[in-house]
């Protein structure tokens, strides 16, 4: 299998081209194809010579992903289905704001650290998804909304879906240098959330990469014993191994960081959390926000969303003692928007039609 050129960075791919006895010019031509003009055969590429030409495609492939299914909510949302080239598949969300368009990828084809919550953590990792395959899910979001001739742009960037960014670091790291690097799609660093489940070692090694991208953590719960019940990982990275990471993030970074919380129905939901949470942010609170996401209730999982009253007060009690947060509006519910939910929908149906098949022959 041909390695996917959208998982180049720009200085790899020079050094690629002078490796390989071509000139080093050509690498801001093709990107320019890539990205400004977004073609999709290197045949296309006209100012590019044929020697070159010939070279990349003995070597790359532009596309690599094929659309399964995609849905438009009511509210503008449009989730993709997209079947990679080992017939795995993997979603990614184009969501519509107020302040632009934001596209949210997946980076793993299902995830290892199975949080109890979450529909992507049920099928464990198949595998890794490489750089050029998390590029390409914002190239195929971006070449729909070309296809509506409405001039739109993907303008921000969550690394939100299926997978645990940081388990899949360096891909990741060369994503975040193709989408924004200016000479390419130039999503702007502030524009763009990467959000883990809380990998403590990796939380350093993001800091030290001296970029401006946004960190989310996924904290769900203000101490070690709940935290462990609803997320496994917890064991391997306590609160007394994040909080000192997320410290060194402040410190380096001077970026605000955004904690998500899931509110489980009686689980975490109670206002002695809310007050546990704030005393934990108590001395970072001026770069601290906190996002309380309603729970989307997967199939076959023991928990419900919050009330609507305990979320209020939730929200409030943080308020009240100086921690800024906010309730996630939801988009497109209406088609299973949120994180792996369409996808592991499509891996029962695929079940369910094998099993009819064994039973019927
Ligand atoms: N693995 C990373 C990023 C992907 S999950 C992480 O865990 O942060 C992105 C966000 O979606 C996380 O905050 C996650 O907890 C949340 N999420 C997962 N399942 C959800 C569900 N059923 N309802 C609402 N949010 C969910
Ligand atoms: Fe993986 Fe994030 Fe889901 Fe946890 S919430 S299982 S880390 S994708």
């Amino acid at each position: 299998m041909k390695r996917s050129i959208y998982g180049l960075t720009f200085e790899q791919l020079t050094n690629w081209l002078i490796d390989h006895g071509e000139k080093k010019f050509h690498s801001k031509q093709v990107w320019d194809w890539l990205y400004q003009k977004r073609v999709t055969d290197f045949s296309q590429m006209k100012n590019v010579n044929q020697s070159c030409i010939d070279l990349l495609q003995q070597h790359f492939t532009i596309e690599t992903l094929s659309e399964e299914i995609k849905q438009e909510s009511k509210d503008g949302t449009v989730k993709f289905l997209f079947k990679l080239h080992d017939g795995n598949v993997i979603e990614t969300v184009l969501m519509r704001f107020n302040y632009g368009l934001s596209v949210c990828v997946t980076t793993q084809v299902g995830c290892n650290i199975g949080c109890s919550f979450c529909a992507s953590g049920i099928l464990r990792k198949n595998r890794d998804l490489t750089s050029g395959e998390i590029v390409e899910q914002i190239m195929q979001v971006q070449q729909h909304l070309d296809s509506q001739g409405k001039d739109e742009r993907v303008s921000h960037i969550v690394v939100m879906g299926i997978g645990e960014p940081f388990d899949n670091y360096e891909n990741l790291i060369d994503f975040l240098k193709v989408v924004n690097d200016k000479k390419g799609l130039s999503i702007g660093a502030r524009h763009i959330t990467v959000s883990t489940s809380g990998i403590a070692p990796k939380m350093y090694e993001f800091a030290d990469e001296g970029i401006q991208i946004n960190l989310a953590l996924s904290i769900h719960a203000p101490n070690n014993e709940l935290r462990t019940k609803i997320m496994k990982i917890n064991r391997a990275y306590p609160l007394e191994k994040l909080m000192p990471a997320i410290d060194y993030y402040l410190e380096k970074t001077n970026r605000r960081i955004t904690f998500e919380y899931i509110l489980l129905k009686d689980v975490n939901d109670h206002k002695k959390e809310a007050e546990q949470l704030a005393d934990l942010l108590k001395d970072k609170r001026h770069l601290s926000y906190v996002n309380l996401i309603p729970y989307n209730p997967v199939a076959d999982h023991p928990y419900e969303r919050s009330e609507k009253e305990a979320i209020l007060t939730f929200y409030q009690t943080l308020m009240d003692r100086g921690i800024k947060c906010g309730v996630r509006t939801e988009h497109g519910t209406d088609i299973d928007a949120a994180c792996g939910q369409l996808r592991s929908k499509q891996i029962e149906k695929e079940k369910a039609r094998k099993k009819k098949k064994i039973q019927t022959n």
